[in-house]
This record gives structure tokens, sequence and C-alpha cells, in this order.
């Protein structure tokens, strides 16, 4: 135990923070800022802000589920027999009469089932004789009669708050008669690529120019978890320019700024003095995590409002890896989106892994399902946190904790989902 804590003193020494405990101060009190009410059309991935009560009972009538005639049970007692046929109802065009005895109504799905008649004989168990219709065999009372309320009834709160708005849900909310629901509103994420070197692609580079490469994949990830994107672009070097767009961001309502590069300690590094200058104080500075070491976190009140600001690293890999790992958690939460759906998941390990050393561990690998349909996850054998190539292959990435023994293949480890498998 008391060795565990030295290697832990010796961490914070470094003014590094475990990754766990830096995606709690990351998370921690992460929450919607407000609700929207948005038509049904667009409301697909949202989250509802607030329990939703059917407005209506479904079905609203007694309907016949099938193509038939629409009769009083009691009357085929004893088959064959006859019935007189009295009229006809389907969908949309009820049968304003009553069935009587000996009589029958010829009835289509959806149609309401007429006063007086309770159960449907099907068409394939009649013969049709001019105005009366021949029952050739019987059934049970109530048979292929969809009672009212057979669905919900008027009153029912069908889907909770925090529910994300999927194809099933969106039907059913149509069904309860909502035309618009209330959802959460979206984080209004802003990102910011830094650096003087840095040229879009499509560009004809110079002599020592870098494609802006991360901004790309940061706003991707953000978007995917639900973020209302907003591109500032590339700052150069100087604190005037870095200031100047991430003014822009909180003039645009922006809950989280997400940086790339300039997040060391280096003269260039400006990105730390220019949220200073926005009155940020930062949780963190650094963490104990490879790829992703130099990650800052920290808040601000402007406009009444908390914002929040991730500084990430400009390596392609680390900041890909921070962005997955602490912005796409914080960016779920901030949309209202339930917590354990950034939580890892457990694999086995298909090959062998050395022991690890004093910073937590995030392996790019592949995953597979093996005979009996567990996930197996492979580590890269190359993990050069330069290499794009091979993130953009790993499926998920596998976190070895700080100071983890060597692991044998088939031990369990948990790992975060880059894509589904
Ligand atoms: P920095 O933290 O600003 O010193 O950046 C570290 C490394 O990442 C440098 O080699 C930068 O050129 C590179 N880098 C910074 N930002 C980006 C970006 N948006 N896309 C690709 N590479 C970047
Ligand atoms: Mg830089």
């Amino acid at each position: 135990m008391a060795g565990k804590d030295d290697r832990s003193d010796t961490i914070l020494h470094k003014g590094l923070i475990p990754a766990r405990q830096a995606l709690q101060l990351v998370l921690e009190g992460a929450a919607p800022a407000a609700q929207e009410v948005v038509a049904l059309d667009q409301a697909a991935g949202r989250v509802l802000a607030a329990d939703l009560a059917a407005r209506r009972t479904q079905p609203p009538f007694p309907a016949s589920a099938m193509d038939g005639y629409a009769v009083r049970h009691e009357d085929i007692g004893s088959v064959p027999l006859t019935l007189a046929i009295i009229g006809e109802a389907a969908a949309g065009h009820p049968f304003k009469g009553t069935i009587g005895e000996g009589e029958a109504v010829r009835i289509f799905t959806g149609a309401p089932v007429p006063a007086g008649g309770d159960t449907i004989i099907i068409q394939e168990n009649t013969e049709a004789q001019g105005g009366s219709v021949r029952i050739l065999e019987g059934t049970g009372r109530g048979k292929f009669v969809r009672p009212a309320g057979l669905d919900f009834r008027e009153g029912d709160v069908l889907l909770g708050a925090g529910t994300v708005l999927d194809a099933q849900s969106l039907s059913l909310a149509a069904s309860m008669n909502h035309a618009s629901l209330a959802v959460w509103r979206r984080p209004k994420v802003a990102v910011l690529a830094t650096g003087d070197e840095l040229v879009l692609p499509g560009e004809t580079l110079r002599e020592g120019q870098i494609l802006a490469s991360n901004t790309f994949g940061i706003r991707a990830i953000a978007a995917g978890a639900g973020a209302d994107v907003l591109d500032l672009g590339i700052a150069r070097d100087t604190l005037d320019d870095l200031i100047t767009r991430i003014g822009r961001a909180f003039d645009e309502g922006a809950d989280l700024v997400v940086t790339s590069g300039g997040a060391s300690v280096g003269d260039h590094d400006l990105v730390k003095p220019a949220m200073e200058h926005f009155g940020f104080t930062f949780s963190f500075v650094k963490i104990a995590m490879r790829p992703g070491k130099p990650v800052m976190f920290g808040r601000a009140k402007i406009g009444g409002r908390e914002r929040r600001f991730l500084g990430l690293a400009g390596n392609p890999v680390s900041s890909l890896v921070s962005s997955h790992i602490f912005m796409r958690p914080l960016v779920r939460l901030m949309g209202g989106h339930p917590a354990d759906a950034v939580a890892p998941v457990p694999a086995l390990l298909g090959e062998a892994l050395p022991e690890n050393d004093e910073r937590e561990d995030y392996l790019r690998a592949t995953l597979r399902r093996d005979g009996e349909g567990k996930l197996i996850a492979t580590a890269f054998a190359r993990q050069d946190s330069s290499m794009l190539a091979t993130l953009s292959k790993a499926d998920c990435l596998i976190i070895r904790p700080v100071h983890a023994p060597a692991a044998k293949a088939g031990e369990s480890v948990p790992v975060v989902l880059l894509r589904h498998v």
C-alpha cells in the first residue's frame, strides 16, 4: 500500500494528475444548460428534457386486427350459419349503426368494431353470398379485436426525461400526439487549432508547414457526441490572435472551448495565458497518461453561465485520444445523455502486454469477437503517438492503469470503444 502511495506522490510532485481523477474533474457538475422545443422531425438523437405523457388513448376505439366480418359472439354458436351483412367498416370509415341479432358487418383491418359486435371472423373462414355471409368456422369471443387502450392510455408516461430519441421513441411520441418535444439544448463546442506552422488541407505547403489535421477529428467527435460545433479556425501563436478567436467563441455562446496545440510550457504555448485572460481557472494542466500528457481543463463564469475549457495536445494521436477520453463524455453529459454511455467495457486480451510505468496507458488496439461472442482486444505493436494511420485502424483503446503488472493473453482489460464491432 505504502509503495503505491509513494508512486502517486511522485506523479503529483511532477504536477501530473492520474487520468481517472482528471476525468472526474472534467465531468464534475457537467449538465445541460437549457431546454428547447424541437419539431419531431428534428428530434432524432436528442435527449428528452421532461417526462412525456400520452395525449390520447391508443387505439382510441376497439379496432379490427384483420379483414373479415364483425359479429356478435353469441350468434355463432353452431357453424356453419348465415348472417345478414348490414354494412361495411374500413379504416377511417366507421359503420355508424349497431349489429343486431343475426347480423354482421364487413370489416377491414384498422376499422372501429361497430357497436353490438365483439368478435371478428376472418374472411378466410367465411363465404360471401350476396347480401349475406356464411360463417364456416367459429372462434373465441373478442378474437381479432384490439381493445381501446391496448397500446396505451391518455396520461400514461411512456417516455421518461433523459430518453435518447431513437426511431422507436419518435414513432411512439408521434402516436402519443406530440408534434414537438422539449429536449436538452445541444452544447455549443468551439474548436480552435493553434500554431504558426499550420495550414488547411488542400493548400500548398511551404517549408516547415504542417497540415492542421487535429481539429477535423476533434470536431467530428464533438458532433458525434451531440455537440453543436463552431470552427474557430487556426490561431497564430500570438496572444492577440488567440484572444480574438476565443472571444468569438463566447460571443457566439460556446459552452465549451477545445483547443489543440500550445498546451505545453514552451515559449510559444500561449493557450493557458489566453484562457486566463477570460478568467479561467484550471483544475489541472498535465495528466499522467499516454498519449495525451499535456491536457488542461479549466472553468470560468462568463455572461452568467459556466463555460468550460479543454486544452489538448498538438500531437495528432494525443489530441484525438484525449478527445475520446475527456471531451466525448463531457459533451455527452452536457447534452443530457446518460453517464453510463461513456463507461469503458471489458474485453479479453488477444496478446500479452508488458507491465506499465507511472503513466496510465491508452493502447490503440483492434477488436474482434471470439466463437462465444466475447470481445478480444489486441494492441498494435507500435504505439507511436504521431501515427494517425495506426489510430485510424484502431477499434478501441486498451486502458493500462498506472504500474499495471504484465498481463497474459485472455486476461480481462477495460477498453474504450472508438467504433462498434
Ligand atoms: P504544440 O503542442 O503546439 O507544440 O504541438 C505539438 C505538435 O503537434 C507539433 O509538431 C505541431 O506541429 C503539431 N500540431 C499542432 N496542432 C496541430 C494540428 N491541429 N494538426 C496537426 N498537427 C498539429
Ligand atoms: Mg504549437
